[in-house]
């Protein structure tokens, strides 16, 4: 442990005395670090797309803009770095409200059954394209869990998003929930590349990414599951995951279910 000691003496003590405190530092400088790595993980993921888009406009500036061929392609890049640019902004702009508990949720009784289904509508597309079969197993009963519908909806659009990406084609990805004693279950499991154990802690966290190059080719922000994580518990919720490398991963989700 790291303690700060410091010596002070005393004022009015009629003998010399020496007063000596101790502050455990240990934690504000785990705090502090944990701050440093934040704000270049920031830096270095806002620096990557500016320097596509610069990059890009230059070479227009240099002649490409006359390349019939070619110019329009260099705009499209521009505006898809720009958009991940944004997605990067409001998603950290998410979870530092959400942290801070400043995000105004609208606490509910929210049927999983409807906020499931727009989710698979959102991704049936994407899905296709892949020929990856998304399955809701039919619910043996009405969950209705306790939480913002907002919130519950990104937890699943990301938790379905990411289990699209990281199955390759023909996969399939399955939905299911249940209820166990006054929670309510849910699960997003994918036939995709897995996570390998020594993955599966840091996963949560901001910008963790096993694989950083793929995950940014896909259009990840690293940020997904960190949100997921921090909506499950403003809803006194939790996340956990099972993963198996080459084989797939099921999220399971854990949420206050209404009583009836
Ligand atoms: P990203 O935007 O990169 O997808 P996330 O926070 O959503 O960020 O996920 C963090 C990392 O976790 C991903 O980069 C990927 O390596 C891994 N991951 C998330 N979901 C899955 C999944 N269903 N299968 C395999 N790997 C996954």
């Amino acid at each position: 442990r790291d303690l700060a000691v410091r010596a002070t003496s005393l004022p009015g003590h009629p003998s010399p005395g020496v007063l000596v405190v101790l502050h455990d530092i240990s934690e504000l400088r785990r705090l502090e670090s944990l701050r440093h790595q934040f704000v270049a993980n920031v830096s270095h993921e806002l620096k990557t797309p500016l320097a596509s888009i610069k990059a890009y406009a230059e070479t227009l500036r240099g002649g490409a803009i006359n390349d019939q061929e070619n110019n329009l392609r260099f705009v499209s890049r521009i505006e898809e770095q720009a958009e991940r640019l944004n997605q990067l902004i409001v998603d950290m702009l998410h979870i530092a409200r959400v942290e801070a508990g400043e995000e105004a949720f609208d606490i509910t009784q929210v049927g999983l059954r409807s906020v499931v289904d727009s989710s698979v509508t959102q991704y049936a597309q994407s899905a296709k394209q892949k020929r990856i079969q998304l399955v809701v197993e039919p619910p043996s009963h009405r969950a209705i869990v306790v939480a913002d519908e907002d919130g519950l909806r990104t937890v699943l659009d990301n938790l379905l998003s990411n289990a699209v990406k990281y199955t390759p084609e023909d996969g399939t990805v399955t939905i299911r929930w249940r209820s166990d004693a006054g929670r309510c279950i849910l699960e997003v499991q994918d036939t995709g590349i897995g996570i390998a154990e020594e993955h599966q802690t840091r996963i949560f966290e901001r910008f963790y990414r096993v694989d950083e190059a793929r995950s940014r080719d896909l259009g990840g922000t690293g940020l997904g599951l960190s949100i997921v994580k921090h909506l499950c518990l403003a809803f006194d919720g939790t996340v956990e995951l099972e993963s198996v490398r080459g084989q797939g991963t099921t999220f399971r989700v854990y949420l206050p279910a209404a009583v009836s």
